[in-house]
C-alpha cells in the first residue's frame, strides 16, 4: 500500500527530504505523496521513513491502494531501473 498524508499536516517539511524515492511533495495545501512512487520505502528501509519523522503521525497506509510486498518489491525495481 503507498501512504497517505491526511490533512492533519502541519506543512513543518520534515518528511519530504527523508523520501528515497522522492515521492513525497508540497501539495496546494498540504504535502502529498504521489501513489506511483512509494514503495512503502520497500527496497531501501525496513520502515516507512516518513511514519518515522511525521511529529504529528498523519501519514497512514492508503487503504485504496493495497499492495502486497511483491507488487511494492516489483514496483522498487521500475523505480530504480527509470532512473
Ligand atoms: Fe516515501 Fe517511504 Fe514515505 Fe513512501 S513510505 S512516501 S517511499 S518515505
Ligand atoms: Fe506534514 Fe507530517 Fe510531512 Fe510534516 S512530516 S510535512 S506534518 S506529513
Amino acid at each position: 500500500m503507498a501512504l497517505m498524508i491526511t490533512d492533519e499536516c502541519i506543512n513543518c517539511d520534515v518528511c519530504e527530504p527523508e523520501c528515497p524515492n522522492k515521492a513525497i511533495s508540497q501539495g496546494a495545501e498540504i504535502y502529498e505523496i504521489d501513489p506511483d512512487l512509494c514503495t512503502e520505502c520497500v527496497g531501501h528501509y525496513n520502515e516507512p521513513q516518513c511514519q518515522q519523522v511525521c511529529p504529528v503521525d498523519c501519514i497512514p497506509l492508503d487503504p485504496d491502494r493495497k499492495e502486497s510486498k511483491d507488487e511494492l518489491q516489483q514496483k522498487y525495481l521500475k523505480l530504480i531501473s527509470a532512473s
